[in-house]
């Protein structure tokens, strides 16, 4: 008895450790904005712009009236963002779906350490997040018992000098087209996840579906098809600082952690810092906003990093996937402008070929 005792207590106090290192989000609540025309679309992305002065947080960057959007907002903030939305030539209606992020945030902490995990298998719990740490030592626990499809490769270091660490799977059959003639020459898939930070779930789902294209091999013919078919480069942690950040510090981080120009604005957006018309649509040139896009295109060594690993593999990469935790949307280019680009068939078939898969299997998202 004695012993579960002193489990117990040293379980919670480990608990309390953790969460009382983080940023508190106390009485922060999450409110859910129905815009119904377009020029209050374009006075709520007005807004948003410097909306992170009052701690509020525009969560979706979808300012249309086809979706609602999801902001966060300080205790402080709440009666005079509420006034604001409700003036005359606003109007904007909205729910509370969150009273209290913070008690949303304890409770994921606590229901992670004391639920055991059901999805346990090869040593690695894969309904659950794990720090960066864990998420490398996976990757070369993956390695070992996979060997003959899976290798290490590293993309180089990141700011703070965390490895930015990969997992290629390769199979040693040919690769064939539509009409059963060899392929030359093997084409490779891209996908990464976490270049948001506090999106957990887009590294959790890679590392879920490694391990299904890994353990099915030879088992499962679509899986062994689609492994043979293509090498599949996977970076599952694109932003190492940032999710080590969100781990010890803040939970709802977002960009990197490198220095800006403004001192005590800390970071980039890295998913608004490629060289393709650069900072053109939903980024902005204020370090201490959570989109900005850095003081140049690739002036992060996370993006340039991971840019010049693509571009000295010229020619092989056919596909890349950027995974998210947001919105339910799945996005094919562009994004700067409406203009659709000369493939957009093409994209646009095969992305609502993948939604209708993905719904298949629970019937959402
Ligand atoms: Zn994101």
């Amino acid at each position: 008895m004695l012993a579960h005792y002193f489990v117990a207590i040293f379980l919670l106090s480990t608990i309390n450790s953790n969460v009382y290192a983080l940023k508190a989000y106390s009485r922060y609540q999450l409110w859910r904005l129905y815009v119904t025309n377009n020029e209050q679309g374009a006075k709520l992305l007005d807004f948003s712009h410097t909306a992170y002065q009052k701690n509020i947080d525009f969560w979706s960057n979808n300012y249309g009236t086809n979706m609602p959007i999801d902001v966060s907002i300080a205790p402080e903030s709440i009666n005079s963002f509420a006034e604001f939305l409700s003036s005359d030539d606003m109007k904007i209606k909205y729910d509370v779906i969150m009273k209290d992020i913070d008690a949303v945030i304890e409770r994921q902490n606590l229901i992670h350490k004391l639920k055991p995990s059901s999805v346990f298998v090869d040593d690695f719990a894969y309904d659950k997040y794990h720090p960066i740490e864990e998420i490398h030592a996976w990757i070369d626990k993956m390695v070992k018992t996979y060997p003959k499809l899976a290798t290490p490769f590293k993309v180089g270091k990141s700011y703070e000098k965390r490895e930015m660490k990969g997992l290629k799977i390769s199979s040693n059959k040919r690769a064939v087209k539509v009409d059963g003639t060899p392929v030359n020459k093997k084409k490779a898939v891209w996908w990464d996840g976490g270049i948001h930070a506090r999106e957990w779930i887009s590294p959790a789902t890679i590392i879920y579906m490694v391990h299904a294209l890994l353990s099915n091999y030879d088992k499962d013919p679509v899986i062994t098809y689609f492994v043979d078919q293509f090498d599949y480069y996977i970076l599952p942690v694109f932003n190492p600082d940032g999710y080590a950040y969100t781990w010890t510090n803040n939970r709802l981080y977002r960009k990197n952690r490198s220095n800006t120009s403004e001192s005590g604005c800390i970071g980039v957006d890295l998913n608004r810092n490629w060289d393709y018309h650069w900072c053109e649509g939903g980024a902005t040139h204020d370090p201490c906003s959570g989109t900005f896009c850095g003081s140049k295109p690739f002036s992060e060594i996370e993006t340039a990093q991971v840019s010049r690993f693509i571009s000295t593999h010229n020619g092989i990469f056919v596909h890349y996937i950027n995974f998210h935790a947001y919105s339910q949307l799945w996005m094919s280019p562009w994004a700067y402008t409406l203009t659709k680009p000369e493939q957009f068939k093409l994209q646009d078939d095969g992305s609502a070929k993948a939604v209708q898969a993905l719904r298949a299997v629970f019937g959402k998202y």
